[in-house]
């Protein structure tokens, strides 16, 4: 039995986790949830949106499948972390969202979003079939950011070369997996030439090892015009952490939009799988939001387990419900809410 922390998180997060939490459960998975709050509404709550409840579930399960967790625009909002060293004194550290506070507190360096187009699901292109390594913690998003003075503000882009090997290496082995041919690597070099470049050079060395693989590169402007013009040229991508994140909701929208667009989060020590979207909260709570992006990310997480016979047979289910097209949810041109899709597929498991 392979026990994982269950983290609902904030807006639409506890619909669509809720609903792949029940998916994976009917698919016969040999897995049980610990469901455990954090996020802005946990925060508000209690104060805390990361309580340490949460990294104690972690350490034991090694898994999570995560929902949304929401940041306000601006302000001073600040997740701070508190650990006991080996020595026994309280080390603070404090961190701009929760999602940012996972990632670094537990290693999750690598961001893999595949994108590509499901049965019926509408969309401008078809034969996309991309998956995305967005490096997950540096860049613009250490949360080294000031106000110089009223009228001045700043924000500090780090870039190394330990982190950016390590999610490159991974890039290719996961690429090498699949059996891919091609990785593209994005970038701003020509402008940021040291942090873009040392990216952009790390990238092309650590390739030199993978014979099987291509590497490619793109600028990060010119990448998005041919994104949207041709998408099926592209395999692997891989990018620093601010172009990523950008561009998989591009990506997202090749295909038909964030709510069909799975990802999960790998460290050396667990691995967390979210959705891309966000906690979208113009439509939480009315039973409108589409639940695949999070079913689609319990499948993935169905596979690392080694659990591929309840992963292939949801991938059925939901192909099956996405072709018949009766009970798929508004953002796919049907009707039907979250909980109808839901039972829909769980009623094809059987
Ligand atoms: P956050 O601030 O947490 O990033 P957000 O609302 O700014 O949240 P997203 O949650 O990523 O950003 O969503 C943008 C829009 O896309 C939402 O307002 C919603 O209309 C749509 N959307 C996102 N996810 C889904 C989904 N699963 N099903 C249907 N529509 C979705």
């Amino acid at each position: 039995m392979q026990y994982i922390t269950w983290i609902p998180g904030d807006g639409i997060g506890p619909e669509v986790t809720g609903a792949a939490c029940e998916i994976v459960r009917a698919s016969g998975a040999a897995v049980q949830f610990e469901r455990i709050e954090a996020g802005l509404t946990q925060g508000e709550r209690t104060g805390t949106p990361l309580p340490a409840a949460v990294f104690e579930s972690i350490a034991r399960n090694k898994i999570v499948i995560k929902g949304p967790t929401a940041t306000p625009f601006g302000g001073d909002f600040r997740v701070r972390i508190e650990r006991k060293t080996e020595q026994g004194v309280i080390e603070a550290r404090s961190h701009p969202s929760v999602a940012i506070a996972l990632r670094k507190e537990l290693g999750l360096f690598v961001n893999v979003r595949p994108v590509r187009n499901y049965p019926s699901v509408q969309s401008r292109y078809q034969g996309v079939d991309i998956v995305i390594f967005r490096e997950n913690s540096e860049d613009l998003y250490t949360g080294m950011e000031r106000m110089i003075d009223e009228g001045t503000a700043e924000a500090i882009k780090i870039i190394s070369f330990r982190a950016t090997e390590r999610v490159a290496k991974f890039a290719l082995d996961y690429l090498r997996r699949l059996k891919r041919k091609k990785l593209t690597v994005v970038h701003k070099a020509n402008v940021m030439k040291m942090t873009d470049g040392l990216f952009l050079k790390t990238a092309q060395e650590t390739a030199r090892a993978y014979q099987d693989i291509t590497l490619d590169q793109r600028v990060v402007d010119a990448l998005c015009m041919e994104l949207v013009m041709k998408p099926e040229t592209f395999d692997g991508l891989l990018l620093p952490n601010l172009y990523g994140d950008i561009v998989s909701d591009l990506a997202a929208g090749l295909v038909g939009g964030l709510g069909v667009a799975p990802g999960a989060n790998f460290g050396p020590d667990c691995a967390m799988f979210e959705a891309v979207h966000g906690s979208a909260p113009d439509i939480a709570d009315k039973d409108i939001a589409n639940p695949m992006a999070a079913i689609l990310s319990a499948v993935m997480m169905l596979r690392y387990i080694g659990q591929p016979t309840s992963a292939d047979r949801i991938e059925k289910a939901l192909t099956q419900v996405l072709q018949e097209k009766r009970d798929i949810t508004r953002d796919l041109g049907g009707e039907a809410g979250t909980r109808r899709m839901t039972q829909a597929i769980i009623a094809k498991l059987a």
